[in-house]
């Protein structure tokens, strides 16, 4: 089976691992945490970031840093993977779900605006949504693909009804704004990455915030190292044992000497899928949003013709030819914990996720493997009269 995503892990990363086992500094502690933490916060363009044990936990310790919390809505669109809920669920707060835009696949900041301004008042900590009696506090928008939103448009937003903003950048390291600015130099408050192994960077697993506020990333720092003070068993509040490991950051360290190049193998087989895409009246490939340099962590193409339910078709086979094609996120409100949440309607959403065909994009994919992937999918295309 040619598989979506595995990580790759063919520069340092066993000599690194190596040298924590030699040292014996295998946990929280160690030289590679400390400059993992500081290459994330360069990358980001803050003077620090926190390191910690998953994408998830970052986005949970990023809400709880800022205060948000119980009584507290955030709105998140739907189409994300189901973290991006969860963090917000674990830091015992609410998510308003929205749709994305079909342009961009990211929170749809024109109708984000609309359902604040038709539901919400005026409050002091940011505004009153009426029918639950709940706050909401901040939006939480999300790279999809690795792609880069528009950062001063939903700054706007936040500005206007004085929100927080907390970017899911779990798959968008290395990602800029406009003219090369850094996420974290966007103006937002705070950016967040998963080093899960199926992202373009992996630690085996991982997370970190990256933000301007110095004090932010301090209590970060505090929450996720169970509240220690001092050098004794003395806690000051309850909380979280989310640290990353030296294990962890050798790993990462070991990736990021090599991040400019598996962007530009993820551009590139970016680029083979939309070849692809362009020569048929009913596929397109993933959107590139004008607004910076977008990471292409997944690529492929999605169905734009009439039968949808051709995708399951194509699904099967992908898979008969020994391709790994699986559905891309189901969305957050068609999600059994979600189910209830507070949700606008989801026009691009709700007809877009089950259209989306996301192909197999290791940075050191062989060249061979990517061949049987077009000839598989050209074989299929073809006979469903869909190429021009
Ligand atoms: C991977 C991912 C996460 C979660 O990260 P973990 O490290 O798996 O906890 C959150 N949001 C999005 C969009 C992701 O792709």
């Amino acid at each position: 089976m040619i598989p979506l995503a595995v990580p790759n892990l063919n520069g340092n990363e066993a000599a690194y691992l190596q040298d924590c086992i030699t040292s014996t500094f295998v946990s929280t502690v160690g030289p590679f945490v400390n400059d993992f933490e500081e290459r994330i916060a360069a990358l980001s363009g803050t003077s620090t970031a926190a390191v910690l044990c998953s994408g998830t936990t970052a986005l949970h310790l990023a809400l709880e840093g800022l205060g948000i919390g119980e009584g507290d809505l955030v709105m998140v669109p739907s189409l994300t993977f189901i973290a991006s809920a969860n963090s917000v669920s674990h830091a015992r707060a609410d998510v308003w779900l929205v749709d994305v835009g079909a342009s961009d696949w990211m929170l749809d900041t024109a109708r984000a605006r609309a359902a604040i301004e038709s539901q919400t008042d005026a409050h002091p900590d940011g505004r009153l949504h009426r029918a639950s009696g709940k706050i909401l506090r901040a939006i939480m928008p999300v790279m999809v693909m690795g792609a880069v939103p528009d950062f001063d448009g939903l700054i706007a937003l936040a500005k206007e009804f004085g929100l927080r903003v907390i970017v899911d950048a779990a798959a968008a390291i290395g990602t800029t704004y406009g003219a090369q600015v850094p996420l974290g130099a966007t103006g937002v408050d705070a950016v967040c990455y998963s080093f899960n192994g199926n992202k373009t960077v992996t630690c085996g697993g991982g997370g970190a915030v990256a933000a301007q506020d110095e004090a932010l990333i301090a209590r970060i720092k505090h929450l996720s190292s169970t509240g220690r003070v001092g050098a004794n068993y003395d806690h000051d509040i309850v909380a979280y044992n989310y640290r990353m490991t030296n294990l962890q950051a050798a790993v990462g360290m070991a990736q990021l000497e090599r991040l400019e190049d598996f962007l530009a193998a993820k551009k590139s087989i970016r680029d083979a899928y939309a070849n692809f895409a362009a020569n048929s009246a009913v596929l397109s490939a993933f959107p590139e949003p004008p607004h910076g340099q977008n990471g292409h962590w997944f690529s492929g193409f999605w169905y734009t013709g009439d039968t949808p339910e051709i995708g399951a078709k194509f699904r099967a086979h992908m898979k008969a030819a020994g391709i790994d094609l699986r559905p891309f996120w189901k969305p957050l409100h068609l999600q059994t914990p979600y189910l209830d949440a507070w949700a606008e309607p989801m026009p691009v959403t709700g007809d877009l996720w089950e259209r989306i065909f996301p192909l197999p994009c290791s940075t050191h994919i062989p060249d061979a493997d990517k061949a049987t992937v077009l000839a598989a999918a050209a074989a299929f295309w073809d006979n469903h009269g869909a190429r021009a």
